[in-house]
């Protein structure tokens, strides 16, 4: 349930709801909005929710239940878009941030390479895989904290935020000592246990959709994150599975402005591991970017064909640089900066 205070409502009038939450058994989460504070209920307890006992408290404008799964991910609870702050901007802001680097840390010269290259093309914050969720157990895992290492010793040099991938719950404190954001990929959004630890650790964290999931399983992936009062959450659509072979996921450009309607959450776009295929990975960022993305994530190599790990969608450092003029112009076409 939500409960809108009027706008002119009085401190005491506020405290009081949030009193009545609480003294109910249910957590109580706060949200401004143009018309008021809204007060979210959320969490389980025996006392039965009755709408009638708050639209009747003073200072109320409305009371309403939120019938989705979901409730502090959802425009009904935060109507304003929420800004998740990154190198001094903010994702979900005016201006497209990007995030761009290789999938794997390959090295340490590897990654201060590519990310002087990214920021010097504009990039907002650099990527980089240390422990790497491969189909196959034969492929490169990735440096683990070694990685995480090199990592951090770019953003020493280049000044760049670190995004990087955590995979076990047990690992979040470790990952959290060297990483700006917490990614969350697409073979975790629903290890709950991993969303949890994600979201105690109050740390940034960037969810990324599930190949086989919906938009509704990955606004309720957020909320488990959210859930903790860890406000920080970007949600990713990175292509799902369909019947077509010549890419390798479908990005599904409709759950750009699906999500911006139904989430205040940031959304962004990685059209690297959607179309897997580099020679259209512009295409597809230029199109997230008009449907409404507040970011891109995208795979960039010195050495594309000889890279670790996706290497076929990896865009080569100088085509970086005419991908990002391009994402910029049609930013602006629509709106925004880049
Ligand atoms: C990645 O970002 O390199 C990655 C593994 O992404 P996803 O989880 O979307 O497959
Ligand atoms: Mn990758």
């Amino acid at each position: 349930m939500i409960v809108v205070m009027k706008a002119d409502a009085k401190a005491k009038e506020i405290s009081d709801v949030i009193a009545k939450v609480r003294s109910s058994g249910y957590v109580a989460h706060l949200a401004e909005s143009d018309e008021g504070t809204i007060i979210g209920l959320v969490g389980e307890s025996d006392t039965p929710l009755n709408v009638d006992d708050y639209t009747s408290m003073p200072g109320v404008a409305r009371a309403e239940r939120v019938k989705a799964g979901y409730k502090l991910a959802s425009r009904a609870f935060h109507p304003r878009d929420s800004r998740v702050p990154l190198n001094g901007s903010h994702m979900g802001a005016d201006k497209v941030l990007v995030i761009a680097g290789p999938c794997s840390v390959e090295s340490r010269t590897q990654i201060i390479e590519i990310a002087c290259a990214v920021k010097e093309a504009g990039a907002t914050a650099l990527r980089g895989g240390a422990f790497k969720p491969r189909t196959s157990p034969y492929s490169f895992q990735g440096h683990g904290e070694k990685g995480l290492q090199w990592l951090a010793e770019a953003r020493e040099v280049t000044g760049l935020p670190v995004v990087t991938e955590v995979m076990d719950p047990g690992l979040v404190p470790m990952v959290c000592q060297y990483a700006d954001v917490l990614q969350i990929g697409a073979r975790n959004m629903q290890n709950f246990t991993l969303l949890n630890a994600a979201g105690e650790s109050q740390h940034t964290v960037l969810l990324k959709r599930g190949m086989s999931s919906t938009i509704t399983d990955l606004l309720m992936a957020a909320e488990y994150v959210l859930a903790h009062g860890n406000q920080r959450v970007m949600i990713c659509e990175r292509g799902i599975r369909t019947f077509e072979t010549a890419t390798r996921f479908t990005f599904d450009l409709n759950a750009i402005p699906v999500l911006k309607s139904q989430t205040h959450l940031p959304v962004i776009a990685d059209p690297s591991h959607a179309i897997g295929l580099r020679e259209h990975v512009e295409a597809v960022s230029m199109a997230a970017v008009a449907a409404g993305a507040d970011g891109l994530i995208l795979e960039v190599h010195p050495d594309p064909e000889a890279a670790l790990s996706d290497g076929r969608q990896s865009v080569a450092l100088d085509d970086f640089k005419v991908l990002m003029e391009n994402v910029r112009r049609v930013a602006q076409a629509v709106g925004r900066t880049a």
